[in-house]
Order: structure tokens, then C-alpha cells, then sequence
């Protein structure tokens, strides 16, 4: 099983020759890298120009709609992003949630039909600061769980991607202690076993994302046993996002 590192870089940058400059510079320091799947998730109208520059570094899109074609103004469906050359979909990501309203059952949806596409989801789960306070963390972990992958195949699950990102760690600087994320990720593996089974718990693919960095990047593959990683602040620097997966090399001591 590869390593997974998906750089979100949200709605940035501003230019188009600002995005060559980092896609290249970044194709550039991590070129014949063969271990390590790197997925670069730019906004929408940069997809095009990255997979026009694209080398192994694989594309992701950062959401998606529900439909395949039609009249819903200012969608994107998941047909188009599998046409135009995208393998992965971030869903669910806590700024959908946060700023957009999503629920779990559109979450769900999404899954459903990004799965159909071909593509593969990234989906996201995490608590807030106060739901940790609360000591809720596992009950919104759960919830998200069950919602968003209701009615998903055996067959169908083995394409899902879970990405633990708690919502306090995301762009704060204040990442999630390693432990923690080891804790959460058992918490999810017995929740998929349950679920599904112990077989799907066990190769579900499970990554951490929250103020990743060059620092702390490699702990969260060896401490908290996790297959990649989710870095948003990070992978719109060039250098500290190579330096990033560079510090991974010849980790293989991932949770099954
Ligand atoms: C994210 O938004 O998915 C993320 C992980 O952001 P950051 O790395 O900046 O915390």
C-alpha cells in the first residue's frame, strides 16, 4: 500500500502563473519519486492547467456536486472532474461544512456519486474545539461515519479515503498530539469493522490532516501509524511541502 500526500490548497493561488511556478517547482523537487502517491487538489479553474504540466503527481478536485450535467448554476459534477483528468475528491472538508452548510446527508450523496464517477473520495471527518471540550469527539466521529457512508458497498468502500482532520488543528498551527490521532484512528477502524468487517477495517485507508508540516509529518506515519496525509498551509510552500514528503521516505509502518 502507497503512502498518500494530498496537498489542498483551497482558493489559492491568485494567478495562473503563480499555480505553474508552485506546480513546477514542486514537479520539479519530487521528481522519480515513486513511493509516495502525491495528489494536488487546486481550485476549479486551475485543474485543466495543472493536468496540462502533470507528471506522476496525480489531480484532485477540492468538492463536487451531486448531478452530472443540468441546470444547478455553479456546480461542478464529478463526471466532469473524471473527464477532464482528476482521480480524487476531497468531501466533506470542515469548510463545506462550516461555511457551506453541507450536511452529512449531502456528504453522503456526494460519496455515492464521486464513487460512480470512477474517482475516488477523500472524505472528511473532525470534531470542533468545543465537541473535544465536551468530550464529544467520538460521538461526531461516529455520526459523520455512519451518515456519510450510509448505504455504501463492501465493494464500493475499499475507494473510500478517510481523512481524520480535527477542525481545531486545520490551518491553527496547534496539530493534533500523535497519540490522539492514533486513538481516533483505532476508534474508526473498530467502527468500519463493525460496519462492514474486519477485512475492510483493515485496508481502509485512513490519513491525518492539521497543521501538518516538515516537522511533524513523518510522527504522524510512525507514531500514529497513519497512510498519508491531508496538508493544506503547507503545500502552497514549494519547499515545505517537498521537504515534507521527503521526510517520509522509507516509512512503511502504517495501521491495518
Ligand atoms: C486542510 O484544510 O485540509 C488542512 C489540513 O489545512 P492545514 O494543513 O493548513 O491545517
Amino acid at each position: 500500500m502507497k503512502l498518500l500526500v494530498i496537498a489542498n490548497w483551497k482558493m489559492n493561488p491568485l494567478t495562473e502563473k503563480e499555480v505553474k511556478r508552485l506546480f513546477t517547482s514542486i514537479k520539479k523537487g519530487l521528481k522519480g519519486r515513486k513511493n509516495i502517491e502525491i495528489v494536488i487538489c487546486p481550485p476549479f479553474p486551475y485543474l485543466s492547467i495543472i493536468n496540462n504540466l502533470l507528471s506522476s503527481i496525480k489531480l484532485g478536485a477540492q468538492d463536487c456536486f451531486w448531478k452530472d450535467k443540468g441546470p444547478y448554476t455553479g456546480e461542478v459534477s464529478p463526471q466532469m472532474l473524471e473527464n477532464i483528468g482528476c482521480k480524487y475528491v476531497i468531501v466533506g472538508h470542515s469548510e463545506r461544512r462550516e461555511t457551506f452548510k453541507e450536511t452529512d446527508e449531502m456528504v453522503n450523496i456526494k460519496i455515492k456519486e464521486i464513487l460512480k464517477a470512477k474517482l475516488q473520495p477523500i472524505f472528511c471527518i473532525g470534531e470542533t474545539e468545543e465537541e473535544k471540550k465536551a468530550g464529544k469527539t467520538f460521538h461526531v466521529l461516529e455520526r459523520e461515519i455512519k451518515k456519510g457512508l450510509d448505504k455504501i458497498s463492501k465493494k464500493e468502500i475499499e475507494k473510500v479515503i478517510i481523512a481524520y482532520e480535527p477542525i481545531w488543528a486545520i490551518g491553527t498551527k496547534k496539530a493534533c498530539e500523535e497519540n490522539e490521532v492514533m486513538t481516533v484512528a483505532l476508534f474508526i477502524k473498530k467502527l468500519v469493522s463493525r460496519l462492514y468487517n474486519k477485512k475492510v477495517a483493515s485496508n481502509i485507508k485512513i490519513i491525518y490532516g492539521g497543521s501538518v508540516d516538515s516537522k511533524n509529518a513523518s510522527d504522524y506515519l510512525r507514531e500514529s501509524k497513519m497512510q498519508g496525509l491531508l496538508v493544506g498551509g503547507a503545500s502552497l510552500n514549494s519547499k515545505e511541502f517537498i521537504k515534507i514528503i521527503k521526510s517520509l521516505n522509507n516509512i512503511k509502518t502504517y495501521l491495518r
